[in-house]
C-alpha cells in the first residue's frame, strides 16, 4: 500500500520533511489547491505568483522523478482531504511539520500523521531547551551558542579574529555617487511561468503589486543562479553596506534569498556552505562573512524559535495600546510625500521586496510612531511581501517592528527619527520634509513622530536604562508643547494622506 504526503507549499524540496524518506515506488503525493486559501487575504501579484508557480516547477521535478502527482482543487483544505480520503479509503496521509501553528492545528485535525520540520538548522525542541535555560531572549546568546554548535567561524574554543560579533565594523551609509552596486539578474519566464499567471487570471483573488517581471525565480534552478550571484558579487560587501538605503539600489549587496529559503527551493545549510566556502578561498573581510553568517544561524533560527516558543496569541499582541488604522500611504506611495517612505513602498508595490533596514526603521519606524494597531500592519506587510510567512512576519513585526509584546523580544523599541534615515539613507535631499526640523510645516514626519512617542509613551520606557539618552533628549526640548501641537497635524495628515 502506498502512503501519500501531502505537500505544503513552502516546503519544495525533495530532501526534507515528508519527502526526505520517499521513493516513487511507496509514495504518492498529493497537493490541494484551495479556493478558500486564495480568496482569504488580498496578495501581491508576484508573491502569490512565486508561490504557484514554484510548486508546479516542483510538481514536474517530482513527476520526472516518477512521483506519482494528485492535485485536487477544492473549496478549502478539509474538503480536498475529505475528497482524496473518500477516493483512497485505505491511504495514510503525511506531512512534514508545517511552519506555522494555525496549519499545524489544521493538520492535528484532520488526523494526518506529521515527520519532524528539518527546514531550520534547530529544532523547536532545541530552541525551547536554550530559550527555558535564559533569563532573557537575547539574539546574541542564541548566536554564540548557535556558532559553537555548528562550529563555523570557530578557532576551537574562540571565534574567529577575536570577536563574536562585528557589527561595529559594518554599518555604513552609502558612498556618495556610487553606482556600482551589483544588478539582480532577471528570470526569463517559461512554459509553466506563463501558464500559471494566466490561471491565476481566472480564479476568485484580490490582488496588489506591479505584474511579475521576472525578479524573482520560480525554480531551485534559479534560486541556485541568485545564491552564485551572491556569493560572487554581494557577500565581500554584505557587510559594511548591510544597514545603507541608497536610492539607486534596491537591492544593495543583500542576497535575496529569502523567498528560496521559505518555500524549501533552498536549504540553510547549503546557503551557509557556499559562502563559508568562499571566505576560506580568500578575498571575503571577516566581518562580511560573521555578518551574513549571524543573519542565517542566528537571526533566522532565533525568529523562527522564538514564534513556537511564544505561541498562540502571540500575533495579537499590543502592549503599547496602539488602535490607528493602516495608514493609506502603504498601499498607494502617492499618499505621502515623505521622500523615504514614498520611494520604499514603491519599490515594494514594483517587486515585493525591501531590505531589513527600509522594513524596520522606515516602515515599521512609522507604524511604531504613529501608533498604527499592530495586526493590521502585519496583514498589510504579510499580504505584500514575497517572503512573508507567520513564522517569521509575527516575531518580526510584533517584537521586532512594533514592539507590541511588551519587550519579550527586544529590551527597547526600534524608533528613530530623520536623523538616522538621513545618516544611513539617501532620500532625505529629494524630500519635501527636513529631517533636522521637529516643528513647522517642513518638519520631517519622523523626527516629530519620533520626539512625540517618547513623551506620549513615559510610562512604559522612562525606566528603561537602555532609554535613558533618549529620555536626557526629551528633557532638553524647550518646544515640546509647539511639538505636540505639530504631531497631531501630523497623525491626521497621515490617516488622510496629505503628508
Ligand atoms: P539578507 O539581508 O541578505 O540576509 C541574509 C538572510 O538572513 C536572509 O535571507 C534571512 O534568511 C536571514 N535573516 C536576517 N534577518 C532576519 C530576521 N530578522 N528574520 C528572519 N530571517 C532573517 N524575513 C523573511 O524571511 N520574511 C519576512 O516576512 C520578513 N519580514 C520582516 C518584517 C520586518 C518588520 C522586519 C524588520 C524584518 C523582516 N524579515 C523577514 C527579516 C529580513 O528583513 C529579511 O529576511 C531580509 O530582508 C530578506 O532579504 P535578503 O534575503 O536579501 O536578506
Ligand atoms: Fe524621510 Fe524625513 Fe528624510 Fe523626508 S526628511 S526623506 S520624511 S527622513
Amino acid at each position: 500500500m502506498k502512503r501519500t504526503v501531502l505537500l505544503l507549499p513552502d516546503q519544495l524540496n525533495l530532501h526534507r520533511g515528508a519527502l526526505a524518506d520517499s521513493s516513487p515506488a511507496d509514495t504518492t503525493v498529493l497537493v490541494i489547491d484551495s479556493d478558500r486559501y486564495l480568496a482569504s487575504r488580498p496578495w501581491h501579484r508576484q508573491r502569490i505568483f512565486l508561490f504557484y508557480s514554484a510548486l508546479e516547477h516542483f510538481l514536474v521535478e517530482l513527476r520526472s522523478a516518477g512521483y506519482q502527482v494528485i492535485k485536487i482543487r477544492a473549496a478549502n483544505m478539509a474538503d480536498g482531504i475529505t475528497q482524496y480520503r473518500n477516493q483512497h479509503l485505505t491511504a495514510e496521509l503525511i506531512a512534514g511539520e508545517p511552519n506555522s501553528i494555525s496549519q499545524q492545528y489544521a493538520l492535528n485535525q484532520y488526523g494526518i500523521k506529521l515527520v519532524p520540520n528539518d527546514f531550520f538548522l534547530t529544532s523547536r525542541s532545541d530552541f525551547q531547551a536554550w530559550a527555558n535555560s535564559q533569563k532573557s531572549l537575547k539574539m546574541e546568546n542564541f548566536y554564540r551558542q548557535q556558532r559553537v554548535r555548528l562550529n563555523l567561524l570557530m578557532s576551537g574554543d574562540e571565534p574567529v579574529g577575536g570577536k563574536w560579533n562585528l557589527d561595529h565594523e559594518n554599518r555604513l551609509p552609502p558612498p556618495k555617487g556610487k553606482s556600482d552596486y551589483p544588478k539582480p539578474r532577471q528570470y526569463e519566464f517559461d512554459e509553466i511561468d506563463e501558464a500559471v499567471w494566466q490561471e491565476l487570471a481566472t480564479r476568485e483573488i484580490t490582488l496588489w503589486g506591479d505584474e511579475p517581471d521576472g525578479s524573482w525565480a520560480t525554480t531551485r534552478a534559479g534560486a541556485l543562479q541568485r545564491l552564485t550571484d551572491f556569493i560572487a558579487q554581494g557577500l565581500a560587501d554584505f557587510g559594511a553596506y548591510e544597514d545603507a538605503m541608497p536610492q539607486n539600489s534596491w537591492s544593495v549587496y543583500h542576497s535575496l534569498l529569502t523567498p528560496y529559503l521559505n518555500i524549501g527551493l533552498l536549504t540553510p545549510a547549503e546557503v551557509i556552505s557556499a559562502a563559508i566556502e568562499k571566505y576560506e578561498q580568500g578575498g571575503i573581510p571577516l566581518a562580511s562573512i560573521e555578518g551574513f553568517v549571524r543573519q542565517i544561524i542566528g537571526w533566522r533560527e532565533y525568529i523562527n524559535g522564538t514564534y513556537w516558543h511564544f505561541g498562540t496569541g502571540y500575533e495579537k499582541s499590543n502592549n503599547l495600546n496602539a488602535d490607528r488604522k493602516l495608514l493609506p500611504l502603504y498601499w498607494d506611495e502617492s499618499k505621502t510625500k515623505m521622500n523615504c517612505v514614498g520611494s520604499i513602498v514603491g519599490d515594494v508595490k514594483a517587486r515585493g521586496y525591501a531590505h531589513h533596514i527600509p522594513r524596520l526603521m522606515v516602515l515599521s519606524n512609522l507604524a511604531l510612531l504613529a501608533g498604527v494597531e499592530p495586526t493590521e500592519y502585519l496583514d498589510w506587510m504579510t499580504n505584500t511581501f514575497v517572503d512573508a510567512f507567520d513564522w517569521v512576519m509575527v516575531p518580526n513585526v510584533i517584537g521586532m517592528g512594533l514592539h507590541a509584546d511588551g519587550g519579550k523580544m527586544m529590551t527597547k523599541p526600534y524608533v528613530a527619527g530623520g536623523s538616522y534615515i538621513s545618516k544611513m539613507g539617501q532620500y532625505c535631499n529629494g524630500c519635501f520634509y527636513d529631517p533636522k526640523l521637529r516643528v513647522g510645516e517642513t518638519a520631517c514626519p519622523f523626527t516629530t513622530l519620533y520626539w512625540d512617542f517618547l513623551d506620549r509613551h513615559r510610562a512604559e520606557f522612562f525606566n528603561n536604562h537602555r532609554m535613558r539618552q533618549q529620555y536626557f533628549g526629551l528633557a532638553k526640548l524647550s518646544d515640546l508643547a509647539e511639538l505636540k501641537l505639530r504631531a497631531q497635524q501630523v497623525l491626521t495628515g497621515l490617516a488622510n494622506g496629505t503628508i
